[in-house]
């Protein structure tokens, strides 16, 4: 259908979402189901482009684990009420119902097992399902205030056209990734309402190193191992990764959620091994074997060499002093180090902060100070670890904004 004649059949609509990202999707399927007359505002040529190239391009879906804990937001208690109400179970049913395949990878984190495709091709079938309008290549120029509810104003194919709702869900996600459709347009909105944005960060992004640590990065470029990191009280064990920029990997991903400028990380890359108790029993029958050998056993070759390379470790393992061999463990086990950045938006799967959820109904998503203006998803102050946590925030948001536009347009 042409843009124009959806503008002219629904007007005004009784809900206006505004981006066709996960949240916004599943809003307008869940507020159509219930009776809502639904248009979901899109300025891509394409709906879910973030689905698209998530987990790896098999969209790590939600958590079986989920628990308010695994959330960043200023109040701590804002996620439960919605997390409580739609559950991973929940969305595991609908795709179920949709012969979705998926399977479980390591921690409780569900991937379809084909491709993210999937989820998107769930999502547009339950919108079209309830008969909520989707309107593609649509540039949200500017909201105003109305007696009935809003006014949108757009830039479309058929030119500039303002657009009726009674009520308005801002679906707009937060800033990562620009290329595929990234705008700070939610917390500007936010902002002309009278809201107010926690301070806007990219997170769950590698970290990038400057000067000397940079070229002991680089020469590792590609090497992995199984570690941990910290970050004040933060740790993560998972899997690190050498880059030519720096630290990357889901250990590094998650602490760079806590990492702020100027914060060292300690990065353990042996957790469990007791590694001065086991270098000083070898210690007497090692002979000429070198410790970068020796340490070869727990790490990947070239990092244990450049581990000994840093300490000036050079002879056999027989001619090292207790103190060598607890500097090697130190060095190994609670090596710190100094980020001097992120890799920003380009790279960040999500963004830290957002609209203050202070302000936010924490059981329908509406803003306190503006009956019928919600938000969902990302945009929130809600930010979820790796691992599904942000998926199933955005659908768990979503479904306590479209069950309360549906109940308040019955009420009407
Ligand atoms: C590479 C990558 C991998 C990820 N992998 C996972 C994963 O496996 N599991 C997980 O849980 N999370 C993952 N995430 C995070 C997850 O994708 C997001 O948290 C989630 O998509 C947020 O949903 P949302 O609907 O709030 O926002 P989005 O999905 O970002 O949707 C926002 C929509 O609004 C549109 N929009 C923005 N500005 C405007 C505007 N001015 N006018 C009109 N439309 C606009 C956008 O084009 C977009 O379609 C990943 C993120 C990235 C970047």
């Amino acid at each position: 259908m042409k843009n124009e004649a959806i503008a002219r059949r629904g007007e005004p609509w009784d809900v206006v979402v505004l981006g066709a990202g996960a949240a916004g999707m599943f809003c307008a399927a869940q507020a159509a189901a219930k009776g809502a007359r639904v248009l979901t505002l899109e300025h891509r040529a394409n709906a879910g482009e973030k689905i698209r190239i998530s987990g790896g391009g098999r969209c790590n879906f939600t958590n079986l684990r989920t628990k308010p804990e695994n959330f960043i937001c200023q109040n701590r208690h804002f996620v439960k009420s919605a997390l409580a109400r739609y559950q991973p179970q929940d969305f595991c049913a609908l795709l179920d119902a949709h012969r979705v395949p998926y399977h479980e990878k390591a921690q409780g984190q569900l991937f379809c097992d084909r491709s993210a495709q999937d989820v998107i091709d769930v999502l547009r079938s339950e919108m079209a399902r309830s008969g909520a309008e989707l309107q593609l290549n649509t540039a949200i120029e500017a909201i105003s205030s109305t007696p009935e509810g809003f006014a949108i104003q757009v830039d479309c194919d058929r030119g500039r056209q303002t657009i009726g709702s009674r009520m308005l869900v801002v679906a707009t996600g937060g800033k990562s990734i620009p290329k595929i459709g990234a705008t700070g347009l939610g917390y500007k909105i936010a902002e002309q309402f009278g809201l107010k944005i926690v301070e806007t960060r990219p997170a769950l992004v590698p970290l990038t190193f400057t000067d000397g640590t940079l070229a002991v990065m680089k020469s590792l470029a590609g090497v992995s191992v199984d570690g941990g990191v910290s970050c004040g009280k933060a740790r993560f064990d998972d899997a690190l990764l050498f880059t030519h920029r720096g630290l990357s990997g889901p250990a590094i991903l998650q602490i760079s959620s806590f990492w702020r400028e100027g914060d060292a990380i300690t990065v353990d890359l042996a957790p469990d091994a007791a590694l001065f108790d086991q270098l000083r029993s070898a210690r007497p029958e090692a002979g000429k074997r070198s410790v970068s050998a020796f340490l070869a056993q727990t790490l990947p070759r070239r990092l244990a060499e450049a581990r000994c390379a840093e300490l000036g470790v050079t002879g056999p393992l027989a001619a090292c002093s207790d103190k060598v061999l607890r500097s090697i463990e130190e060095s190994v086990r609670r090596w710190r180090l100094s980020p001097a950045g992120t890799e920003g938006y380009r790279t960040a799967e999500v963004t830290l902060g957002g609209v203050d959820t202070a302000q936010i109904n924490s059981r329908t998503m509406e803003a306190k100070n503006t009956p019928g203006l919600y938000f969902v998803g990302e945009v929130l102050d809600a930010t979820g670890w790796l691992g599904g946590y942000n998926f199933q925030w955005a659908w768990a948001s979503a479904f306590a904004a479209g069950q309360d536009l549906a109940d308040r347009l019955a009420a009407r």
